[in-house]
């Protein structure tokens, strides 16, 4: 059966000091509920991994990179490969978040890569894919969904693909308060997992945790986790502070 996944992404936010206290202050908050029903992981900087995930003893929080190198080492000053995520203890690593396509020119070609390394270093991929609003509103959501799963994870076996989690963001949700209605949530969550299930068969696709990210907070998770085909949560802005982060893990 898949998973129920809350994941927080903190993006460029928080110094090392404000990383430790979030975690020690969430890891607090979740003894404290009777039943925790998804998996909760927290996206951090990648200098913070190291200190963020020791300071979680309780199993209660996974950590993700936000981001890994598509090179398995050497000469690239600046990055940050996947083996180096994984020593820090970090088990999961987003990958191509809209923000890293649009500012950083990670193409479907370069985050095939990312992934194969992820997967080789044992990190779950928590890989994004999404529309922008002129695709949105020319009716080629799905088309373009498809390419970017297609072009980026299609060349994984069906053992690797089961490994591999995904976030529908559509991009002209993210960040700006605008939600997608549970409605066109779920009509892309089923789309996605049909075009799974086309590839790599039923059992796979039914085993395939997709999450919803944009603007998804508080106020509105119940109800988008409610579909049948949204299966957890990809959470920017509403997971910066404890008191907003953890109702979204309650809303399951
Ligand atoms: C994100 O960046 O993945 C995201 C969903 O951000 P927000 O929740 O702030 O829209």
């Amino acid at each position: 059966m898949r998973k129920n996944i809350v994941a927080g992404n903190w993006k460029m936010n928080k110094n090392l000091q404000e990383g430790i206290a979030f975690v020690e202050e969430l890891q607090v908050a979740l003894s404290n509920v009777d039943k925790i029903n998804c998996d909760v992981v927290v996206g951090t900087p990648f200098i913070h991994l190291a200190n963020v995930s020791a300071a979680i003893n309780t199993g209660l929080i996974g950590v993700a990179a936000q981001n890994c190198a598509d090179k398995e080492s050497g000469a690239y000053t600046g990055e940050v490969s996947a083996a180096m995520v994984a020593s820090t203890g970090a088990k999961y690593v987003i990958l191509g978040h809209s923000e890293r396509r649009q500012y950083y020119g990670e193409t479907d070609a370069k985050l095939k890569e990312k992934t194969l390394l992820a997967l080789a270093n044992g990190l779950t991929p928590i890989f994004c894919i999404g529309e922008v609003l002129e695709e949105r509103e020319a009716g080629k959501q799905n088309e373009v969904v498809k390419a970017q799963i297609e072009n980026a994870l299609f060349n994984l076996s069906a053992e690797e693909f089961s490994k591999i989690v995904l976030a529908y963001e559509p991009v002209w949700a993210i960040g700006t308060g605008k939600t997608a209605t549970p409605e066109q949530a779920q009509e892309m969550h089923a789309y996605i997992r049909k075009t799974l299930a086309e590839k790599y068969g039923k059992e796979v696709a039914d085993n395939t945790s997709i999450l919803y990210g944009g603007s998804a907070n508080a106020a509105n998770a119940k109800e988008l986790f409610s579909n049948p085909d949204v299966d957890g949560g990809l959470i920017g802005g509403a997971s910066l502070k404890v008191e907003t982060f953890l109702p979204i893990v309650q809303a399951f």
